[in-house]
């Protein structure tokens, strides 16, 4: 349990500790309090708590700093869609990753097509040599050219397919085996949260492995089943 100490003896829970991480550099980010130092008068106990990306790193992600109930309030959300009822969040999931394949398969269909188009300028560059159109080292140029940009697509596609193919895997392996055992234990009775438990909260985000990674536009949710985004700009003070 994670729990720190600030003015005295009342602790301070951070939920997810350790959790979080910079996509940037990978360094950590760690709780923190900011008391209000403005007001000279000192009574003032506002504390405001955030998650804070570690100082001892020389870092470009804007995002130093994140307020921590809206990035615990946005993993509570998350893991409370895959407790309460894990197949409307399955086929939310699934909505949003087949989407999201749909637009990589568009894109490896560009790619084909520029790349079809590029034969068919090697084809029309070797019939213009043989009508003495084009010299052979002009020819040899656009040869040279042509394997360059193919080779650039080929690899582009690779890319591309890669992307593509461990998400079904992700898909029709291990998400469905945990998503039937979730109904299960929620059907049975086992799995039920308090929600203003620190300690049930601990417990699920172990349960699910859920972690955070903060990158320069999107803040990632990893719930150990499904992974999920938004906009950094959601989660800054
Ligand atoms: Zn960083």
């Amino acid at each position: 349990m994670s729990k720190v100490k600030y003015q005295g003896n009342v602790k301070h829970t951070y939920l997810l500790r350790r959790r979080i991480t910079c996509n940037t550099c990978g360094a950590g980010y760690w709780g923190r309090a900011i008391r209000n130092h403005n007001t000279k008068k000192s009574t003032s106990k506002t504390v405001w708590y955030y998650y804070e990306h570690n100082p001892n790193h020389k870092c470009t992600n804007p995002s130093k700093r994140i307020p921590q109930h809206k990035i615990e309030d946005a993993v509570k959300t998350e893991l409370l869609g895959w407790m309460v009822d894990p197949a409307a969040k399955w086929d939310e999931y699934i909505g949003e990753k087949k989407q999201a394949s749909a637009d990589v398969e568009k894109q490896i269909k560009k790619k084909i097509n520029e790349r079809k188009k590029l034969a068919l300028e090697f084809e029309r560059a070797k019939e213009l040599v043989v009508k003495d159109v084009l010299t052979e080292a002009e020819f040899k140029e656009q040869r040279e050219r042509i394997v360059a940009e193919d080779d650039k697509l080929k690899l582009e596609e690779k890319e591309l397919r890669e992307i593509l193919e461990p998400e079904y895997h992700v898909l029709l392996g291990s998400g469905e085996a945990m998503e039937h055992e979730l109904s299960e234990a929620f059907k049975s009775g086992d799995l039920g949260v308090n929600f203003y438990s620190a300690d049930d909260w601990f417990e699920y985000i172990d349960l699910f492995d859920a972690s955070v990674r903060v990158m320069h536009k999107k803040v990632e949710i990893k719930s150990g089943i499904g992974k999920k985004s938004l906009p950094v700009k959601d989660f800054q003070s």
